[in-house]
């Protein structure tokens, strides 16, 4: 049997040895709740809290601005909501480009609370409207703007320092989706960049449903999930002490190899790119994938023919994992609601393919081939 090519990293990553040797280690080691005072409870202690200091110094925050979650979901669900309900926020800015970790809570909070929601245009290559946004800040100063750092299907970056300055002029606060860039970019959280961001450890070949919240000092937040007192009464309910363990770790490997992952991953997009220009003509890219785009994400936007629905069971036979940004749904091609805001042809199927430090060229060879053969075999 041929060997997995993953390419869905944007899903999730493989996780690093180094963190599942944490894990494990610990799941062995350390049974006691951590907030029990007797010896087992304070070994579970030190546990949390050092992995607390590894990701605060390593994103330069105070380790009083982090608090645990279940990921990405569940920190942009706590932020959101906290904005409105503890410091009065009622307007938010946000985009329809956005994961729906944002979009579904603005949603409820729209239909349950006295909020409104407002939408930053986009350019046609997904690109946030800047001029729109200082429009948009300039009748609603004191709004909460809600824009992710890169966006999980098509790879784009937001201007974090650009968008964090016109908040800042106007007074607004600003939360970013950071799922797909903590661990990607050395962070400096110290900046004052941002108000609030949400991060989650499978992203960075950490485990899976654990993440953190970043909430910049002097935001006086309560919790989203309550119940017991945990996380500085932030977020009830018993940590996930070995997934903590193995974040803190997957983030320190993380930037261990940051700039030889960045370059590594950088050249296999780019030789992707150019192979798929060059098997299967008509081929593009969506969003700005040449541009100001991260170095995992990249999206195909196919020649006619095989939709994705048919190209993704096609390449999955050939142990090839890849995503889509439509899905066929009672005969019709349906697109993702990115695929839709970008208003893309339903009728080029789009393909998104996500790189990881585990990948390589001889995989990304084989994958433009077996997509070539597939496609033209429509
Ligand atoms: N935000 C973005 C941009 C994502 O890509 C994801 C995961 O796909 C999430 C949020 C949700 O994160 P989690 O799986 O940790 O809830």
């Amino acid at each position: 049997m041929n060997p997995m090519i993953y390419f869905d990293n944007a899903a999730s990553t493989q996780m690093h040895e180094e963190v599942i040797k944490v894990i494990t280690d610990c799941m062995h080691a350390i049974y006691g709740n951590p907030s029990s005072v007797h010896e087992a409870g304070r070994r579970a202690r030190v546990v949390v809290e050092q992995s607390r200091r590894t990701i605060a110094r390593l994103l330069h925050a105070s380790p009083s601005e982090i608090f645990f979650t279940s990921g990405g979901t569940e920190a942009s669900n706590a932020l959101l909501w906290g904005c409105h309900k503890d410091l009065g926020r009622r307007i938010f800015i946000t985009g329809r480009l956005e994961h729906p970790a944002v979009l579904k809570t603005l949603e409820s909070l729209e239909k349950i609370m006295d909020v409104e929601v407002h939408f930053v245009r986009h350019q046609p290559n997904g690109h946030v409207s800047l001029d729109h946004l200082e429009e948009l800040l300039k009748a609603h100063p004191s709004a909460v703007v809600s824009l992710m750092h890169a966006n999980n299907e098509i790879g784009n970056l937001l201007p974090l320092k650009n968008v964090a300055a016109l908040c800042a002029q106007y007074g607004a606060l600003f939360h970013s989706d950071t799922v797909q860039t903590i661990g990607k970019f050395y962070t400096d959280l110290s900046k004052g960049v941002l108000d609030f961001a949400a991060a989650s450890a499978h992203k960075f070949h950490g485990p899976k449903g654990v993440g953190f919240m970043f909430v910049k000092k002097g935001h006086a937040l309560t919790p989203f999930v309550t119940g017991g007192g945990q996380e500085r009464e932030m977020r009830a309910g018993t940590e996930n002490v070995c997934g903590i363990a193995g974040m803190a770790k997957a983030l320190e490997m993380a930037y261990l190899d940051m700039e030889s992952d960045q370059k590594h991953i950088s050249s296999l997009k780019q030789a992707c790119m150019a192979l798929l220009l060059e098997k299967i003509p008509g081929s593009a890219f969506y969003g700005d994938a040449a541009g100001s785009s991260l170095h995992t994400i990249m999206n195909i936007s196919l020649p006619e023919g095989k939709q994705a629905d048919m190209l993704l069971p096609a390449l999955d036979i050939r142990g090839i994992c890849v995503s889509s940004g439509s899905a066929c749904s009672s005969g019709s091609i349906k697109k993702s609601a990115v695929m839709q805001a970008l208003n893309t042809n339903p009728e080029r199927p789009s393909i998104r393919v996500s790189f990881s430090r585990y990948n390589t060229l001889e995989e990304v060879q084989h994958f433009v081939q077996h997509l070539s053969d597939i496609h033209q075999s429509s």
